[in-house]
């Protein structure tokens, strides 16, 4: 059985603590993406519920988990390019970006931060998603895009939808 079972009548006490703490609640499969775009840099910062990227929660001890887990990150950092994806005529190149897990209660969230440089426009065009790919149970992403004169923001369910760049 998997443990990805949020049961609906511990969120609300975990929703306390964690709000005590600066922490949203989260939702298994609803992550956060955050994206910036300042000149010819874009900066995306990712969180997701540590259940939809490596399938649990708690903290890694055997070294199987240890090793899903260490997988699970390296997957998310070698393949962040494939998922958020900038206009092509953006000519953006993806740096390698870190990723980690931060364990909240019995919940737990990867963050992740990107940076890619662009030779492009940044201003035209749009930004699609293809995170399923990569992560089948990321069915969701709360976007929130701030850029030159921009500020968007965008619920995309499983990866339909893109957000234009620019005005
Ligand atoms: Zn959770």
């Amino acid at each position: 059985m998997r443990i990805g079972l949020c049961l609906f009548a511990l969120l609300a006490p975990l929703a306390w603590s964690q709000e005590a703490h600066g922490h949203k609640a989260h939702v298994h499969g609803v992550a956060a993406l955050d994206i910036a775009i300042e000149g010819k840099t874009v900066t995306a910062i990712f969180e997701s519920p540590a259940d939809s990227i490596m399938g649990f929660e708690h903290l890694a001890k055997a070294p199987a988990e240890i090793k899903k887990r260490d997988e699970a990150l390296a997957k998310l950092k070698a393949r962040f390019g494939e998922m958020l994806l900038m206009p092509a005529s953006a000519q953006c190149v993806w740096k390698p970006g870190k990723a980690e897990v931060h364990l909240h209660g019995s919940h737990a969230d990867v963050e992740a931060e990107f940076t890619a440089e662009c030779k492009g426009p940044l201003n035209r065009g749009e930004i699609r998603f293809a995170f399923m790919k990569v992560f089948p149970d990321v069915h969701e992403l709360k976007i929130q895009l701030i850029g030159p004169g921009q500020q968007t923001g965008a619920v995309i369910k499983h990866d339909e939808g893109t957000v234009k760049l620019g005005r």
